[in-house]
């Protein structure tokens, strides 16, 4: 059977066309319409299938065979029957964008070589962004800008985009970017004086059509470096979210959007500093408390035990109180906390004193039904029972007293 006859391949503005039916077959996953001529693209070379309808059909997908037979998958292909005229309708938006996206990669492409030397060794044209994979080793911002750069000068000066069909050859003669992969007739993109690449895909047919290239991220990816990217008005969609993220950011410390930056740093600067302040007035508060606590205790044989039961103190306060009445010491200090939630634990000892905490506190968290440690001198842990918290300190207390 005839390879299908591309309509697309010469002109990539042929959005409706008419065709006769060939074959008609059923596939698993709808009708598989065949035309002898058709100008929806297939998916291949990186890039997807068009849309669109063939008569009342609506067309889903669109493949290509070994052979080069081109097949559209409808829903239900109805009254389409062999030997039939039918009139085929692409969509245009989905198009524009594919051609947006295709065309912006040969010239992004062609400017990362000359921006920085790295060749492109894959393409995807993803749903929201496009990443190429480009052989660089140690991508930078400058990199980027300076490929972005080159890329954006070639759709300002609206260079036109030519398509080729050369022998095998007259490509050998063409300064190509990337080597053929088919034999016999070489179709070849060329964007004016910057760029011939081998390619079966839609193009705009000037690069102002491309409209913007923006380079969205960039990251280090199996010895490559993948660029991510928009083209078209994905670049113009992409900068309302910007703008949006920017400017809502900026709304919440009432500013402009430009301004945003350096008052964010600022805060995040002040909330470091009010941090450090925190946690040395903590400490002078905690030392206050200490030495109340051990100014009120009773000596228990030769060191001062202290047992204390407080309501929502965290971890770190315990821990912190725990270390300022074991210091200098001698002395024993069993404290617990709880929230509705749990109870946690602190135990801690003077350096002269033997008692192993550890040890204490896994007793401790049995009763209150959890799990905690530590080394001899400081232990930390905790369980769900807050009611048992009360008994977990005097159980502990009376194991140290007893020693
Ligand atoms: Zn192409």
């Amino acid at each position: 059977m005839q390879p299908t006859e591309r309509l697309y391949f010469t002109d990539s503005d042929i959005l409706e066309f008419s065709a006769t039916v060939i074959d008609v077959k059923s596939g698993d996953r709808g009708d598989e319409v065949l035309l002898d001529q058709t100008a929806f693209y297939p998916t291949g070379g990186g890039q997807p299938n068009d849309t669109g309808r063939i008569s009342d059909a609506e067309v889903i997908d669109v493949f290509e065979s070994e052979d080069g037979l081109i097949f559209h998958l409808v829903k239900e292909s109805g009254a389409i029957k062999p030997g039939q005229t039918i009139e085929g309708a692409i969509d245009r938006l989905r198009r524009l964008d594919h051609l947006q996206q295709h065309s912006g990669q040969h010239i992004l492409s062609q400017a990362f070589v000359q921006a920085c030397g790295a060749e492109t060794r894959s393409f995807h044209l993803g749903a929201q962004t496009s990443t190429i994979d480009i052989e660089l080793q140690s991508p930078a911002d400058d990199h980027m800008r300076a490929a972005e750069e080159i890329a954006n000068r070639i759709i300002f000066e609206d260079r036109p985009l030519r398509v080729h069909l050369v022998t095998e050859e007259e490509a050998a003669r063409l300064p190509l970017r990337k080597e053929t992969a088919v034999s016999g007739l070489v179709r070849v993109i060329e964007v004016e004086d910057f760029d011939w690449s081998p390619c079966g895909g839609t193009h705009a047919k000037r690069a102002g059509q491309i409209g913007l290239i923006a380079i969205k991220s960039f990251e280090r990816a199996k010895r490559m470096t993948r660029v991510e990217f928009v083209c078209g008005r994905r670049s113009l969609l992409d900068y309302r979210k910007a703008t949006d993220t920017a400017v809502s950011i900026a709304q919440m410390f009432s500013t402009e959007r430009d301004a945003a930056p350096e008052l964010v740093a600022r805060m995040i600067q002040e909330n470091k500093s009010l941090k450090k302040r925190q946690r040395d007035l903590l400490e002078l508060a905690m030392k206050a408390e200490a030495a109340e606590m051990l100014a009120a205790a009773n000596q228990a044989g030769d060191f001062k035990l202290i047992r204390a039961v407080f309501e929502d103190r965290d971890a770190e306060e315990l821990r912190l109180l725990a270390s300022k009445i074991v210091n200098p010491g001698p002395a024993v200090a069993l404290l617990g906390s709880r929230d509705a939630q749990s109870a946690r634990l602190v135990f801690a000892r003077s350096q002269s004193l033997d008692f192993n905490m550890g040890a204490l506190m896994a007793e401790a968290c049995q009763t209150l039904g959890g799990r905690g440690g530590g080394k001899g001198e400081m232990a930390q842990g905790g369980g769900p029972e807050t009611g048992k918290l009360d008994e977990a300190i005097r159980l502990a207390a009376e194991k140290v007293t007893q020693a």
